[in-house]
């Protein structure tokens, strides 16, 4: 635990990667350090670590995560970052707070600059959600955690992995088995979280690969070659094929929760085709963000907020209301034994 220069308060998250500490910087502020899992590496470094520092170094925007800098305490490499009061999952699963209308507007528009800014960049973030999205108490919004993340080639069509985004935000190509494609997976992803910030819940939850697509196809109806051509070029296109056509559910399940604009807005974020997909930097000249009212305003009132919400308080929460639960039932159960 590195002792010398930050005070370590607490542990906020526990990544892929490594755990994430809450840390005293010596000067009245916060950092948060995220320790670099070297333990199972045999060649030294890992690779997945140096290419998230590679990226985050040549990374400058308000709505992207900054790492600070990079220290090693007793044999151990940590990534220091800017703190962060909670992340989106952590904040989702708390009632004292609930988000506006105009509030969850303003958090669109900084996860779409934010994109606009990597895509730009030439950046796929490739595992966007709810607990890599970090708040603080000023409203803002911002992207992190690019362990997945990579250059993509822009002009030149390559392969890549498709076992990347977390299943449930991950879009129909990549479950179709793509591997060339581009900064239209994060879009999917990011049009998952546009309607989570309204239902409070992830849209498309499936416990594996096939049933994702079925949940999919049930809120958005079975995808066809009039607007999707290459659908059937898809590696596993025909293995997954549909039994019947399904006709769109999504403007039923969503008219109760989101404005004119905002339903156009998230129905272009998940559309079929990646290249009719609305893009970030399109997401942003939308009527949802330009002319619909309300207008933007930030989430300023999570300053009021009774602690910090990050996705392993929401766990440890869960966690606590099951063994109440268990509890509870036992009582009833010992309670009946005795009558
Ligand atoms: P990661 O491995 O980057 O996904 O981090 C795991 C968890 O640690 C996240 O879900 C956050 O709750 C928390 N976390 C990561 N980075 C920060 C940060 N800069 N400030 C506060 N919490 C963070």
């Amino acid at each position: 635990m590195p002792t010398e220069l930050f005070k370590v308060v607490s542990k906020v998250g526990e990544g892929t990667f490594g755990q994430v500490y809450k840390a005293g910087n010596g000067a009245g502020g916060f950092v948060a350090l995220k320790r670099i899992r070297m333990e199972s590496e045999r060649d030294g470094f890992p690779v997945t670590a140096m290419r998230e520092i590679k990226l985050l170094q040549s990374l400058s925007h308000v709505n992207v995560i900054k790492l600070h800098e990079m220290m090693v305490s007793k044999g151990a490499v940590y990534m220091v970052f800017e703190y962060m009061d909670h992340d989106l999952t952590g904040v989702l699963c708390q009632k004292q707070f609930l988000f506006t209308p105009a509030h969850i507007k303003a958090l669109c528009k900084q996860m779409f600059a934010g994109l606009a800014y990597l895509h730009h960049k030439g950046v796929i973030h490739r595992d966007l959600k709810g607990s890599n999205i970090l708040l603080n108490n000023r409203g803002e919004l911002k992207l992190a955690d690019f362990g997945l993340a990579r250059f993509y080639h822009k002009r030149r069509q390559a392969d890549y992995t498709n076992r990347v985004i977390t299943q449930w935000y991950r879009p129909p190509e990549l479950l179709l088995g793509a591997t060339v494609y581009g900064p239209e997976v994060d879009m999917w992803s990011a049009g998952c979280i546009m309607l989570e910030l309204f239902t409070r819940r992830p849209i498309f939850q499936a416990d594996d690969e096939i049933h994702q697509l079925q949940v999919i196809y049930r809120v958005m109806g079975t995808p066809n070659t009039t607007q999707w051509p290459e659908l059937v070029d898809q590696p596993w296109y025909e293995l997954v094929k549909p039994k019947e056509a399904i006709a769109s559910q999504f403007r039923d399940s969503f008219s109760r929760w989101l404005s004119p604009a905002g339903l156009d807005l998230a129905e272009g974020l998940l559309s079929y085709n990646p290249k009719l997909r609305v893009t970030a930097a399109q997401a942003l000249e939308t009527a949802y963000f330009t002319t619909e009212l309300p207008r933007a305003e930030m989430p300023t009132g999570l300053a009021t907020l009774g602690g910090e919400w990050h996705e392993l308080d929401s766990k440890k929460e869960r966690a606590e209301r099951a063994k109440q639960k268990r509890r509870a039932a036992e009582d009833v159960a010992e309670a009946v034994g005795k009558e």
